[in-house]
């Protein structure tokens, strides 16, 4: 079930009825964008008509923050569960295992990808990844070529928002894939270049904590979450 957070609409559902749905494209072969917005998503859809307009009509469409969380409660449109893109990368990746699912990895810095793939191969026996690429390309058509070359049933692109959101929307009819999913820094993750916040902060809400302490630099990006709360409050009182 959609639930309507001010402009965007999100998947209120659990992370198995997510996978279950992106199977189901698979199997049916029909094409499907999973995009995975959070708080900076939603500030930077604000003045950017084209991004909005891809995270409105995209198929799938994953809370990937505890600020839309709270954003949907003070709405008055509360969603259940966050659902983590990096979250949703594994999940996929192990329901794909068990059915010899073919992955392509597009993104990151050089090697990033390779690596990734070596060690979802090892943590999802079964799993198949068919091919991987750096995300610092300057031309496309090569890469499209190889990827539809190397027929994957789903394909990560991991190159930041919006740009991976630009590529799927512009590659879409291009793409022989079924399943395409934006997951920003997920290979670099999945590599284990960079750790993801250890559970205690993942349920307590405070994820975003733990990556400003590790990376302070992020503030700047990381100021558009109680922005985002405060544009909900004003939502609601307008509304
Ligand atoms: N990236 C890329 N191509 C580019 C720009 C970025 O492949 O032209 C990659 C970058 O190396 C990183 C990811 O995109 O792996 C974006 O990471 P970020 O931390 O912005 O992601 P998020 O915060 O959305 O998880």
């Amino acid at each position: 079930m959609k639930k309507q957070v001010m402009n965007i609409a999100f998947d209120d559902c659990t992370m198995d009825e997510a996978v279950n749905t992106a199977l189901q494209y698979i199997y049916e072969r029909k094409k499907c964008r999973v995009v995975t917005p959070n708080a900076e998503f939603a500030i930077e859809a604000k003045k950017n008509s084209r991004f909005l307009n891809i995270l409105q009509n995209s198929e799938m469409v994953l809370p990937d923050g505890v600020s839309v969380i709270y954003a949907s409660k003070i709405v008055g449109n509360p969603i259940n569960s966050k659902l983590a893109g990096i979250a949703f990368a594994q999940a996929l990746c192990s329901a794909l295992g068990k059915e010899g699912g073919r992955l392509f990895l597009l993104g990151a810095k050089p090697g990033v990808a390779e690596k990734a793939g070596e060690k979802l191969k090892a943590e999802y026996p079964g799993l198949i990844i068919v091919g991987t690429h750096d995300g610092y390309f300057k031309d496309t058509a090569p890469v499209i070529a190889e990827i539809n070359a190397a027929q994957p049933d789903a394909l990560f692109v991991c190159l930041g928002a919006p740009k991976q959101e630009y590529f799927m929307e512009e590659q879409r009819d291009e793409l022989k894939v079924p399943l395409m999913a934006g997951l920003g820094g997920s290979l670099d993750v999945l590599a284990g270049n960079v750790n993801r916040a250890p559970e205690f902060y993942q349920k307590a809400g405070l994820e975003w904590f733990y990556r400003l302490c590790k990376e302070p630099k992020r503030w700047k990006r990381m100021i558009k979450l109680p922005i985002y709360l405060w544009d909900a409050v004003i939502w609601k009182i307008k509304h």
